[in-house]
């Protein structure tokens, strides 16, 4: 019951940040939007997926990732036997940059509280980032042909406190190359190993990190959704990618249910 009430006042604060960006006028790109993007998903995932910004689609729907490149994560999400639904799917700006133009850092600036917020509200223990200007929040200094496929700490600024980061190629980049899509499912094979470690990080905190040792007891258990004293990574500096448990993919039978 008490899980219940957190996860109406989690959807509730969600649907006011949501409310918010929709009549957001902080930085030029409102005046070019069809629709503002706030992002979508489950109030009580583990995960969350952040994006560029909408493109084309995305600004005439007012949700993210509902273009090629969405079907594509679509299908990335489907390899892992998850649905859209169970996770929750944004981006670093809100509103469509004008011809799919990369966002410029000022607008990035500007559109950065409304993600923070979402993930204050969420707490999520995985942040997967899509892309290098996702990734340039969640890991910045790192590049995205060597930090694709690996997990780092993320830092507690970003609004995910307790939250390590995976990062994968944008689906726009797959769509483009199919040694980059090839790449990408492998690296997305990769992701329930790597929530297995962000729940025995979160859990271990404030604790240093520590190998994984016990993969199925971690796996059946719920993450606190309390506050917890964040592990203290340090900011600045360009963090060394995580030991990960295993390199192959997670078998069938052991396939993690997100909850
Ligand atoms: N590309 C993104 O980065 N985000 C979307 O929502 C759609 C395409
Ligand atoms: Fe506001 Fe972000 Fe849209 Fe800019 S991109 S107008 S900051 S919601």
């Amino acid at each position: 019951m008490i899980e219940q009430e957190q996860a109406a006042d989690r959807a509730a604060s969600l649907a006011a940040i949501a409310s918010e960006v929709r009549r957001c006028t902080n930085c030029r790109l409102h005046e070019t939007r069809t629709l503002a993007v706030p992002g979508e998903g489950s109030p009580d995932t583990e995960v969350v997926f952040v994006g560029e910004g909408p493109g084309f689609n995305e600004d005439r729907q007012g949700r993210p990732f509902v273009g090629r490149a969405g079907a594509l994560l679509g299908r990335f999400l489907g390899s892992l036997g998850w649905r859209r639904e169970d996770v929750f799917i944004t981006n670093i700006v809100k509103c469509r940059p004008p011809d799919n133009r990369d966002p410029e850092p000022d607008e990035i600036a500007a559109c950065a509280p409304y993600l923070r917020r979402q993930l204050e509200v969420l707490d999520p223990a995985l942040v997967v980032t899509l892309g290098r200007h996702s990734l340039g929040r969640f890991m910045p200094g790192a590049r995205i042909s060597q930090a694709h496929g690996t997990l780092r700490p993320v830092d507690p600024t970003t609004g995910a406190a307790h939250a390590l980061a995976f990062a994968l190629y944008h689906p726009a980049a797959a769509l483009r190359a199919t040694e980059i899509e090839r790449t990408s499912y492998e690296d997305v094979a990769r992701i329930p190993v790597a929530l297995i470690e962000a729940r025995t990080q979160r859990q271990a905190a404030p604790a240093a990190a520590e190998p994984l040792t016990a993969a199925t007891s971690a796996a059946t258990s719920t993450a606190s959704s309390g506050p917890m004293p964040a592990a203290d990574p340090a900011p600045d500096t360009i963090t060394e990618p995580m030991f990960l448990a295993a390199t192959d993919p997670v078998a069938p039978d052991d396939q993690l249910t997100l909850f």
